[in-house]
C-alpha cells in the first residue's frame, strides 16, 4: 500500500470509526456468535498473495464485526469498564502511525518525559503525595507483579535476584478473600507459591479485617516464615471492597512488610475531592495501582503505577546489555527497567490527549455523572419489594437479585443465573454474574463514557420485564 491509497483508506476508516460510534447502540452489546463460528469464516492458512483493502475491510464487517462485544456499548455494564474516548482514539492512531518502541529514553525521549510529566499530573490529580514516582504498565495485573517481586528482593536482601529462592525461608503475601485474583496470578509468577498467599478475612462492609491479618502476620513469623507483601484494595472487583489503608499500613510499617495498594477501577474516583478519604493513610503505601484504562476514558491498555522507591523497582528489574546502553544511561530515565517487559508502547500520548481535551473538570463531571446514575439505580432497586441489592454500592457498581417470595435459595440462585443469561443473550444490556455470601448476584458496573439515564431506565425495564417472565 502506497502512501496515497494510505491516506485514501486512512479517510474512509475515519468515516467508519465515527459511523460506528454514533451507531452502536444498534448492536447487540455482547456478541451473539457461538463459540468457533468466526474461526469457520477464517481461512486455515494465510493468503499467498496481497488482498486488496476494500476486500479486507468488507470481511472484516461481514465475518469478524458479528463476533465482536462492543466495550463501548452505553449499556455495557460488565465487568468494570475500559471506556475509551474520542481524543484517545486519536491519539492511538498518531501512536500506531508513529510506531516508536519507547524502551529507552533515547529511542524516544519525547514518551519517555511526556509519561514522567503527566504521570506527575495524574498524581496529583488523585491527592498522592509528592513521594510517589509514576510509570505506566500495561495492566493492573503487571503492576502488582511488579510489587510482588520488588516485595521479594526487599525481603530477601536482593538475594533471590542473584540465587534463585531455593533454600530460602518461604515468602508470605496476603490479600483479602476479596481481592482481585490477580495478586494470587502474581505470587505464584513470583515464586511465593499458591499455598502461600493468606486471604484474609473480611467484615460487614467487605473490608479486610486489620487484626486478622496481624494475627495472620504473626503465626508465619512464628513459623519462619517470611512476610513480604500485603495487597490491599480500593475497590475490588467483586462488590468493590474498600480495605482500610491507615490501619492496614500500620501493620506493614510494624512488621516491615512492602505494601501494595490495587485501585485498578475505584483510583479514577480519587480525582474526586469527595472521594480522596479512601487514601487516608497513604503514607504507608508502597506503591498503587490505578487503571486510566478502566474509567478514565483512556483506551485499553494504561495502568498507572506509582512507587515510593524507584530504586528499589529498578534494582528488581535492571538487566544490562551493550546494546542497551546509550550516551545518557544513568542521566536520564530508561523504562525498560521498570517493568516486565523490555520494549514499550507511547502510552503516555493517549493520556495526553485525554486529559487535555476533558480537562480535570471534564473528567470529575464523567463520574460524578456515573456516580448518579449509580444512585439513581439503587434506588429502583430498592424499591421494588421482589429485588434486593445484596451488597451496598459502591462508586457506580452494584449487586443484586431478583428474590421473589417462596422459592428456597438454590432456587433464587437458579432464578437468577436463568435472568442473567436472557438480559446478556438479549443483545441489549450486558452484566456480570458474582458470588455475594455464597448466593449468586447479577453485578453491574456502569462507567461506559456513553451511558446517559435514559440507558439506566430501558436497562432496568429489561431487568424487570424479564425477571417476571421467568
Ligand atoms: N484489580 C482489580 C480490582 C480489578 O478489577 C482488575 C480487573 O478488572 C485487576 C486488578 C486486573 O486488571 P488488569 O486487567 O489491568 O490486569
Amino acid at each position: 500500500m502506497d502512501i496515497d491509497e494510505f491516506r485514501s483508506h486512512a479517510h474512509q476508516m475515519v468515516d467508519w470509526m465515527a459511523d460506528y460510534l454514533s451507531g452502536i447502540e444498534k448492536r447487540p452489546v455482547r456478541a451473539q456468535t457461538a463459540p468457533g463460528e468466526i474461526a469457520s469464516a477464517l481461512p486455515a492458512t494465510a493468503p499467498q498473495a496481497g488482498e486488496p483493502m476494500q476486500q479486507i475491510m468488507a470481511d472484516f464487517q461481514r465475518d469478524i464485526l458479528p463476533g465482536v462485544t462492543h466495550w463501548q456499548h452505553p449499556s455495557f455494564f460488565a465487568y468494570f469498564p475500559a471506556n475509551s474516548s474520542p481524543p484517545s482514539v486519536l491519539a492511538e492512531m498518531l501512536t500506531a502511525t508513529i510506531g516508536a518502541q519507547c524502551m529507552l529514553w533515547q529511542t524516544s525521549p519525547a514518551a519517555t518525559e511526556m509519561e514522567t510529566r503527566v504521570l506527575d499530573w495524574l498524581r496529583r490529580m488523585i491527592g498522592l503525595d509528592e513521594g510517589f514516582t509514576g510509570v505506566i504498565q500495561d495492566s493492573a495485573s503487571g503492576a502488582i507483579l511488579c510489587a510482588l517481586l520488588t516485595a521479594r528482593e526487599k525481603a530477601t536482601g536482593f538475594d533471590s535476584n542473584e540465587n534463585g529462592l531455593s533454600g530460602g525461608p518461604e515468602l508470605v503475601a496476603y490479600c483479602s478473600s476479596e481481592t482481585h485474583t490477580s495478586t494470587e496470578k502474581g505470587a505464584k509468577i513470583a515464586g511465593y507459591g499458591r499455598r502461600n498467599v493468606r486471604k484474609i478475612p473480611v467484615d460487614e462492609t467487605f473490608a479486610i479485617v486489620p487484626e486478622a491479618l496481624e494475627a495472620a502476620v504473626l503465626e508465619d513469623k512464628a513459623a519462619g516464615r517470611v512476610p513480604a507483601c500485603v495487597v490491599a484494595s480500593l475497590g475490588a472487583t467483586g462488590v468493590g471492597a474498600i480495605d482500610d489503608i491507615r490501619a492496614v499500613g500500620d501493620i506493614c510499617r510494624r512488621h516491615g512488610i512492602f505494601f501494595h495498594v490495587d485501585a485498578a477501577w475505584a483510583g479514577s474516583a480519587l480525582i474526586l475531592p469527595e472521594y480522596r478519604w479512601m487514601l487516608e493513610g497513604q503514607e504507608t503505601i508502597d506503591s498503587l495501582v490505578f487503571n486510566p484504562h478502566k474509567w478514565l476514558l483512556t483506551n485499553f491498555d494504561c495502568a498507572a503505577h506509582y512507587v515510593r522507591d524507584p530504586e528499589a523497582l529498578i534494582r528488581t528489574f535492571a538487566i544490562d546489555a551493550t546494546y542497551l546502553q546509550s550516551r545518557e544511561t544513568g542521566q536520564v530515565i530508561d523504562y525498560r527497567d521498570w517493568g516486565v517487559p523490555l520494549g514499550r508502547r507511547f502510552r503516555a500520548l493517549k493520556l495526553w490527549f485525554v486529559l487535555r481535551s476533558y480537562g480535570v473538570e471534564g473528567l470529575q463531571a464523567f463520574l460524578r455523572g456515573h456516580i448518579a446514575l449509580a444512585e439513581t439505580l439503587e434506588a429502583r432497586i430498592a424499591a421494588e419489594p421482589d429485588f434486593e441489592l445484596v451488597a451496598p454500592r459502591v462508586l457506580s457498581l452494584l449487586n443484586f437479585r431478583y428474590a421473589p417470595s417462596g422459592p428456597d435459595e438454590e432456587a433464587v440462585d437458579g432464578l437468577n443465573e436463568r435472568l442473567l443469561n436472557a438480559l446478556n443473550d438479549s443483545g441489549e444490556a450486558y452484566v456480570t454474574p458474582n458470588r455475594v455470601h455464597g448466593r449468586y448476584a447479577i453485578r453491574i458496573a456502569i462507567g461506559q463514557a456513553r451511558t446517559e439515564a435514559r440507558h439506566i431506565e430501558a436497562a432496568w425495564e429489561l431487568i424487570r420485564k424479564t425477571a417476571r417472565s421467568l
